[in-house]
């Protein structure tokens, strides 16, 4: 079967040095264009000896980099925000079809991501220090800031342009070499970005590629030259790489997996709460980190919106993303579909009711070996099933009734996952109240994806999020270097002679 949109099979190469390699690798993972399951790609699994490598090419750029003024190595960036925008519909394309998200899906990944270098660009007023004379008569001290060296990050599939690019553009300007772990389930957008970052002109060794899974991944946390690693995928294995990061003496930051809840109040603007929270759990298929996953309703609240929610998610227009009105597309593997399968009907067996079930949708050919679900709304999840906790990953929303805001937000505080929770409403004081307790690092008030603006850190908190600082922002730029205290004084009899 030929692919809807291309028909080429792309081998997946490393790039260092300032050239594209062809990996030694004698294993390899399949990239599959998740809506046709055909094989797209091959992702080279390459070895700790081709890590090194890597590592050793980025090392060798370092020195002449990091005395690059900040204002010139902006430049590369500038230059990298025009060639994205010249070819955001061919990378979104490329998305779309080695992660299965819609195009504008994959357009709106595109935006937040050019956004991070926009955000970058700023790095010469961002990376300042600060200082104070006459700490002590004479003595002036000094807080500069010095890039760390070689630093990595090893990424999930669900955002395959974004989630590298809330480090890349922060990385380099601060003046370190970057190396990039793509996820081997979609190396193929970073592949083709990467070309454009050549384009640049950005000097070799600046930005590496290395593509493979774990062992790659073990090799960037243990090697003596990497000094930080960014991490971004699900919880048992961002504690692993926060780990073993640790044990070769590194700074983390790891991101992790989710469960977000939102609470929707009697006297919320049911109509707008049904669109947001909609798009929230069924967007990108439910295969967000920012996705609500639980939604509690206090009061009236769950007749209104569980009637509204299930009727939206009964229209949702499933297929390929490439194909026009398609609004939500498949899950990335066949396992991931019968997983997610296997947790709505452990929901059902525990109690809940399935309103809207989306479970074995009949697809037709070319689309019949995809992995499709349709949108699925489980009522009235009991507090003690293993699913109110677990992540799913997929375009299910639970509904979960409490009688009071207080018992509700007892929920999300039960949570082991902290990345997001919102509430809808059209007070101010719960609002505050909401804001004031919710125990989650991106919170929403009438807002369904809380995902902050590339100029605020992503945060995340609890199982979430495994580190100090985040992504994005002045987070990524602490992260991204040292700090050094200088403290002066100068003898007086020196000014004598002058
Ligand atoms: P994953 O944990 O399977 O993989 C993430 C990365 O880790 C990949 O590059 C993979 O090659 C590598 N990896 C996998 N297993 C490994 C192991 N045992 N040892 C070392 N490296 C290993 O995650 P995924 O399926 O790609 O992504 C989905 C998960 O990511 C979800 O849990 C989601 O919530 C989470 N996520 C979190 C955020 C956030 O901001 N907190 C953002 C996006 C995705």
């Amino acid at each position: 079967m030929s692919s809807p949109v291309t028909s080429q099979m792309i081998e997946v190469q490393n790039y260092f040095g300032g050239a594209w390699h062809k990996s030694a690798a004698t294993q390899y993972s399949n990239v599959v264009n998740p809506a046709s399951g055909e094989v797209i790609g091959r992702t080279p699994l390459s070895t700790k000896a081709e890590v090194d490598q890597v590592v050793q090419a980025a090392a060798a750029a370092f020195p002449a980099w990091r005395r690059t003024p900040p204002g010139e190595r902006i430049q590369y960036l500038f230059k990298l925000k025009n060639l994205l925008e010249e070819h955001i519909d061919e990378l979104s394309r490329m998305i779309t079809l080695e992660n299965g998200k819609t195009f504008a899906e994959a357009k709106a990944e595109w935006r937040r991501s050019i956004e991070n270098v926009e955000v970058a660009c700023g790095i010469p007023t961002m990376m300042q220090g600060y200082n104070l004379e006459d700490v002590t008569p004479g003595v002036d001290e000094t807080l500069i800031r010095q890039p760390l060296g070689v630093v990595a990050a090893i990424v999930a599939f669900n955002f395959p342009a974004m989630i590298p690019f809330w480090f890349l553009p922060y990385a380099i300007a601060c003046g370190n070499t970057f190396i990039l772990k793509p996820s081997e389930r979609v190396p193929l957008t970073m592949q083709r970005t990467m070309e454009l970052i050549e384009k640049t002109g950005l000097p070799k060794g600046v930005m590496s590629i290395i593509n493979g899974g774990r062992e790659v991944a073990d090799a960037l946390c243990d090697h003596p030259t990497v000094r930080a690693i960014s991490f971004v995928g699900s919880t048992p294995v961002a504690k692993h790489i926060y780990e073993r990061s640790a044990a070769s003496g590194k700074r983390m930051q790891c991101q992790g997996g989710a469960k977000n809840h939102v609470i929707v109040l009697p006297d919320a603007d049911m109509e707008l709460a049904k669109q947001i929270i909609g798009d929230s759990a069924f967007g990108c298929a439910g295969q967000r980190c920012l996705a609500v996953s639980v939604a509690v309703t206090v009061g009236e609240a769950q007749k209104t919106f569980r009637d509204r929610i299930a009727e939206l998610a009964s229209g949702i227009k499933i297929g390929f993303g490439l194909d026009s009105g398609v609004q939500m597309g498949p899950v990335i593997t066949p396992e991931s579909k019968q997983r997610i399968e296997g947790l709505i009907a452990k929901g059902v067996a525990d109690g809940a009711k399935a309103v809207v079930d989306g479970r074995g949708p009949k697809m037709s050919s070319p689309y019949d070996h995809g992995n499709f679900l349709r949108p699925t709304v489980l009522d009235g999840v009991p507090a003690t099933s293993s699913l109110a906790d677990t992540e799913i990953f997929g375009p299910v929303l639970s509904l979960i009734h409490a009688d009071t805001i207080d018992d509700a937000i007892e929920f999300i505080r039960k949570s082991p996952f902290g990345n997001q929770a919102s509430l809808f409403t059209t007070s101010g004081a719960a609002a505050r109240k909401f804001r004031y307790e919710a125990p989650a690092g991106n919170i929403g008030i009438n807002i369904g994806v809380a995902a902050p603006m590339a100029y605020f850190p992503f945060s995340g908190w609890k199982e979430s999020f495994f580190g100090i600082l985040h992504a994005q922002g002045r987070d990524a730029v602490e992260f991204y270097t040292e700090s050094k205290i200088v403290i002066e004084r100068w003898s007086r009899q020196e000014t004598r002679k002058f």
